[in-house]
């Protein structure tokens, strides 16, 4: 085989760069739409039935009134992992509060048939040896992973005090009694010493903004909405009710490539509204062999994490412990997540050599379509033509295979910028209409930094300051945390630290580190934490110095539309993250909690004031 990282010329590569660029354009060009992310509407308002909890019946209660040390908002993996740590560190009074009817966050929402998690089991699922429990598979499917975030919920005593199906609509920060009053839609008005924000980064629903979608009189419904009542069946498959039913899924991303399979095989016809096509590599799932699991000694599970993390992250490593397409890509992931880049190539040698890899893999896969795809012109229609990371990567052993039955229609909405409108009793894709009796969206999810960051959580500080206005420019914090302004008040997710496709693995750091701050807080009897204005400035100043010289917009400008890059609208920039990655961020994170944490605790021995 060619080593294509060091030879460019065509008859050695056996591809022509030029050709492929050319051609990667071409088809980013076909799909950019003037109006961008404005295309898309929210599961709210007249379309707020597509919201709507199908699996939890909402039980009324009293308003609460009452005062707890920590108020954690949201009951996703973040909020569990602070939920957990926190009990460690033996906080007793703590209330957990989610929109939704239970734990599990994403899980919780998302139960459509085929559902798995796409990175291994045993480095995504939290706290496995603390609650001693091995996952069945290599990638678990996802009912496996809620009932594991109930298991977690149970182990530390997190049902205590939760508050289901409530959202949070208001913090504010009383100065005087020195805690946050919190509002919500249930008319709760109670107090906390503490609120930590984990409200998701993918988590509302988003609909195309197709004309005519609400004419439809046949069934439809959100994939994180998933209406068993209509399908039959579980999210192991047996679709019943479909058997008669005609079907149109609008989406082929992560959700579109583990539900068509179970649609093509339960539906009577299934059309696939396709607009761009994900990369599909080999899954290769497998139950847990015993005997691994009979030879895993204690720490097996940090151990595992933290080698998936680094080999991701770009960092050298003995041994890629998992082997998987995702440590097998790190080095492509370097054009969106940041990580150690090899700083002994210039930057312009650096990005041929990487996109002379990235054409290598995506042949590959476009070679796997061709392999599995029997009709040559679907099989045409389902390869992907732009660099592997301008879309989340996919994988799947089944996706492309149900292309070969009789009942299934791939239907190319690329020239039309998607499904041109729906009627009464059709999704029209240019003038011609195909008629079915369901419409599925798999059309994914807002991407929001968090409520408080979009607005839909207003915060108001000290002397009644909107945390939006103090961010008017742009977030300011310490490592992401807190922020000047707003006492006690902690985020989870991803402002201004360090990302990696194992988001459980990052929100178990942050829950580690918060949990630390508080207990740190207490001991030293702190009057409340929050970071000095020199310290978020200096975090500020660190994060630009990193990121000098890692501007991805060239990269992002000649992405294909989705949502890394605005639908083609926004050209990236210098990252807002910690360039070195989260190997080194967390580094950061251990050698500051070795110190006396004096820019973030205020009325400690030493007081810290902006
Ligand atoms: P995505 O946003 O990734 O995909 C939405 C799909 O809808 C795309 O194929 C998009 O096409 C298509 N679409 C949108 N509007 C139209 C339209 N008007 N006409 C036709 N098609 C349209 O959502 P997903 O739910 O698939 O995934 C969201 C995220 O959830 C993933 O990126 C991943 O982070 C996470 N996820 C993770 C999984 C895991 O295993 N860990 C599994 C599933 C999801 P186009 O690409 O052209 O915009």
């Amino acid at each position: 085989m060619t080593d294509t990282t060091t030879t460019s010329e065509p008859r050695d590569l056996g591809f022509d760069p030029d050709e492929l660029r050319e051609r990667y354009r071409r088809e980013r060009d076909r799909r950019v739409r003037p109006d961008g992310a404005a295309q898309y509407r929210r599961a709210a308002g007249e379309f707020g039935y597509y919201a709507k909890d199908p699996y939890t019946e909402r039980v009324e209660r009293e308003p609460l009134t009452d005062r707890v040390e920590v108020l954690v908002v949201g009951g996703g993996f973040g909020g569990l992992l602070t939920g957990a740590r926190l009990r460690e560190a033996g906080v007793e009074s703590l209330r957990m509060m989610d929109e939704a009817g239970d734990f599990g966050g994403t899980w919780y929402w998302n139960r459509y048939p085929g559902i798995h998690c796409d990175i291994e089991s045993y480095v995504y699922m939290p706290l496995l040896e603390e609650t001693g429990y091995l996952p069945r598979w290599r990638y678990a499917p996802g009912e496996e992973i809620r009932q594991h975030a109930v298991r977690i919920a149970e182990h530390y005593g997190l049902y205590r005090d939760a508050a289901f199906h409530t959202r949070v609509t208001e913090l504010r920060w009383d100065e005087k009694a020195g805690e946050w009053v919190v509002r919500t839609d249930r008319s709760d008005v109670m107090r906390a010493r503490y609120v930590v924000v984990s409200s998701g980064t993918l988590s509302q629903a988003k609909l195309p903004g197709i004309p005519g979608i609400e004419d439809f009189r046949g069934h439809t419904f959100h994939t994180s909405r998933w209406d068993y009542a209509y399908t039959g069946g579980t999210a192991d498959g047996g679709l019943t009710g479909l058997a008669d039913k005609r079907v149109a899924v609008i989406g082929t991303g992560a959700t579109g490539l583990q539900v068509v399979p179970h649609l093509a095989r339960d539906a009577r016809h299934l059309y696939v509204m396709q607009r761009t096509p994900s990369t599909v590599d080999v899954r290769d799932n497998r139950p847990t062999d015993p005997e691994w699991a009979a030879s895993l000694r204690p720490g097996w599970q940090r151990e595992r994490m933290e080698n998936f993390l680094a080999t991701l992250a770009g960092e050298p490593v003995e041994e890629d412990l998992i082997g998987d397409g995702w440590t097998g890509t790190a080095r492509l992931q370097r054009q969106m997540i940041t990580g150690a880049v090899d700083t002994t190539l210039d930057p312009a040698e650096r990005e041929r050599l990487d996109e002379l890899a990235d054409f290598a893999t995506m042949n590959r896969l476009r070679a796997r379509v061709e392999e599995l795809v029997e009709d040559p012109a679907t099989a045409e229609a389902l390869k992907p033509w732009y660099r592997y990371m301008c879309k989340r990567p996919g994988f799947s052993d089944q996706y492309l295979q149900s292309f070969n039955r009789p009942n299934v229609t791939l239907v190319d909405t690329a020239d039309h910028g998607g499904v041109t409108r729906m009627t009464e009793d059709a999704v029209v894709v240019g003038t011609h209409g195909y008629e079915v009796d369901c419409v599925i969206f798999a059309t994914g999810f807002e991407v929001g930094v968090s409520g408080v960051v979009s607005g839909t959580l207003p915060v108001h500080g000290r002397g009644g300051t909107q945390l939006l206005e103090a961010w008017a420019r742009g977030p300011r914090t310490l490592h992401g945390f807190s922020a000047h302004g707003f006492p006690n008040l902690f985020h989870l997710g991803s402002v201004q630290n360090a990302n990696s496709v194992n988001f459980v693995h990052i929100l178990s750091e942050q829950a580690g580190h918060i949990a630390a701050v508080v207990a740190r807080a207490a001991k030293d009897g702190a009057r409340h934490v929050e970071p000095t204005v020199a310290a978020q400035d200096a975090w500020a100043a660190t994060i630009a110095e990193e990121g000098a010289g890692r501007d991805n917009s060239a990269f992002l400008a000649e992405c294909t539309p989705g949502y890394y890059n605005g639908e083609g609208s926004r050209r990236g920039g210098a990252p807002t993250s910690y360039a070195p990655g989260p190997v080194a961020f967390h580094r950061v994170l251990a050698q500051w909690r070795e110190g006396d944490m004096s820019d973030v605790l205020v009325g400690a021995a030493e007081p810290a004031d902006g």
